[in-house]
């Protein structure tokens, strides 16, 4: 056996990708949380508009300060 036996590339599909590329990590919850939350506080820097963006807002707002109440 030759050494680019060895080192043979992985198939790739025809997309162009490896087909086996790297496994997709799932984000942290966490993460994924404070990601939302930050968008949707850029969102209504400038006041609240009464969008569906908006009120996402609101409610999750309500929801974390009555946790530390
Ligand atoms: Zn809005």
């Amino acid at each position: 056996m030759t050494s680019t036996q060895i080192t043979k590339s992985q198939p790739v599909e025809p997309n162009g990708l490896a087909s086996h590329s790297r496994p997709i990590i799932a984000a942290h919850p966490d993460d994924v949380m404070r990601e939302q939350l930050e968008y949707l506080i850029e969102h209504a820097q400038g006041g609240p508009c009464g969008c569906h963006q908006c009120l996402r807002l609101q409610r999750a707002r309500s929801v974390l300060f009555e946790i530390f109440r």
